[in-house]
C-alpha cells in the first residue's frame, strides 16, 4: 500500500456537481462518462457528494445513483443551486464546505456565464479549492486524489498518460509568475518529459530563463515556446491548440484579486478546453497546479502509462 502523500483529516472529501444541461442527459453524457470512467477512483475515496437538483436527478435517471453515495441535493439551478454551492466554497466550517468542485460545463449554455458560475471558478480558486470544469479535469483529478489516499489499484486505462506525446501550456499572471517559476523549477524534470511546453510571452521568456539556468545549452533557445503576451492574444493562440486537441494541459496560474484587461481572452481560453472536455483540463491556482503535478509524477512513477 502506497503510503498517503497528504491525508491532513481523514474526513469524507465533499465534492460539488453540477453538470449543464447538455451533459446530462445523453446515455453517453459527460457526467455518465464521469461515473462510468471514475469508478474505480470514487470506490476509493470517501466521498460526500453536493449535487445540484436537475444534476441528480440525471443521475438518478441514469442509474448511477449507487457511485454517487453518500449525497446531499442542493436546489435546482433556478433556485439558487448555484449560488448555495458558492456559499459553500468559501465556508470554512468542514461540515459545511465543499473540498473541490466538478462543474461539467457546456460552454454555449448561457448558465455557465451567469454571475453565479464565474463566482464559482473565481472563489474556488481564492480558496485554492480544485474547480474541475472539464470530464478530463474531473476524471484525472479523482485518479490522483485516490493515488494521494494510498490507492493504487483503480488506474484506468483509459487515462493513457503518456507526457512525452503530450503539450502543456504554462501561463501566469504578473503576481504569480514568481509561483510559476518555483512550480517549474520544483517539477523541471516532469515538464521536460513533455513532448512541447508552450507559453504566453513574457511567461514563456522567464521559463526559458529558468531552463537555461537548469539545463544549460541543452535546453536550446525556446524550452518553452513563447506565444504573444496574454493581453496581446497569446492566450487565443494557444486556445487554438487546444482546440485542435495538440495542448492537453493548460496550468493557468490566475489572479482573481485585479481587473484583467484581457478577462475574455482568459474566458476564450477556458471555453476552449469545455469545447474538448473529454480531452482538455485546465488547472488554475498553484497550490493545486503543484498537488497535481507532484501526483502525476507519482501515477507515472507507479505505471509508466
Ligand atoms: P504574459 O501573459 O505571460 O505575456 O504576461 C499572461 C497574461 O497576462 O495573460
Amino acid at each position: 500500500m502506497n503510503k498517503a502523500l497528504t491525508t491532513p483529516t481523514q474526513r469524507r472529501l465533499r465534492i460539488g456537481l453540477i453538470a449543464n444541461r447538455a451533459h446530462q442527459d445523453a446515455h453517453d453524457s459527460a457526467l455518465v462518462q464521469l461515473f462510468q470512467r471514475a469508478t474505480k477512483s470514487i470506490q476509493a475515496l470517501n466521498i460526500e457528494w453536493i449535487v445540484v437538483g436537475r444534476t441528480l436527478d440525471a443521475i438518478h435517471t441514469h442509474g448511477v445513483a449507487d457511485l454517487c453515495q453518500p449525497h446531499v441535493r442542493f436546489p435546482y439551478g433556478r433556485d439558487g443551486g448555484l449560488m448555495k454551492l458558492v456559499a459553500h466554497v468559501v465556508n470554512s466550517d468542514p461540515q459545511n464546505s465543499v473540498d473541490a468542485v466538478i462543474y461539467l460545463i457546456d460552454p454555449v449554455d448561457h448558465s455557465s456565464i451567469f454571475p453565479e458560475a464565474l463566482a464559482l471558478k473565481r472563489q474556488c480558486v481564492i480558496h485554492r479549492k480544485p474547480f474541475l470544469s472539464t470530464l478530463a479535469a474531473a476524471c484525472e483529478w479523482l485518479e490522483l486524489e485516490a493515488l494521494a489516499q494510498g490507492s493504487v489499484t483503480h488506474f484506468s486505462a483509459q487515462l493513457g498518460i503518456n507526457l512525452g506525446q503530450e503539450s502543456i501550456a504554462l501561463i501566469a499572471h504578473d503576481a504569480l509568475k514568481q509561483n510559476m517559476l518555483q512550480i517549474a523549477e520544483q517539477h523541471f524534470s516532469l515538464l521536460d518529459q513533455f513532448a512541447h511546453r508552450y507559453a504566453t510571452g513574457t511567461t514563456g521568456s522567464l521559463l526559458n530563463q529558468l531552463a537555461q539556468k537548469i539545463k544549460g545549452e541543452q535546453a536550446g533557445r525556446n524550452w518553452v515556446q513563447p506565444f504573444l503576451s496574454g493581453p496581446m492574444g497569446g492566450d487565443a493562440q494557444i486556445a487554438e491548440l487546444v482546440l485542435e486537441k495538440k495542448i492537453r494541459r493548460i496550468v493557468f496560474l490566475e489572479d482573481p484579486h485585479v481587473a484583467r484587461q484581457h478577462e475574455a481572452d482568459i474566458q476564450l481560453l477556458e471555453r476552449a478546453a469545455r469545447t474538448v472536455t473529454d480531452f482538455a483540463l485546465v488547472l488554475s491556482d498553484g497550490a493545486g497546479s503543484e498537488r497535481w503535478l507532484r501526483l502525476l509524477g507519482e501515477r507515472l512513477r507507479h505505471s509508466p502509462n
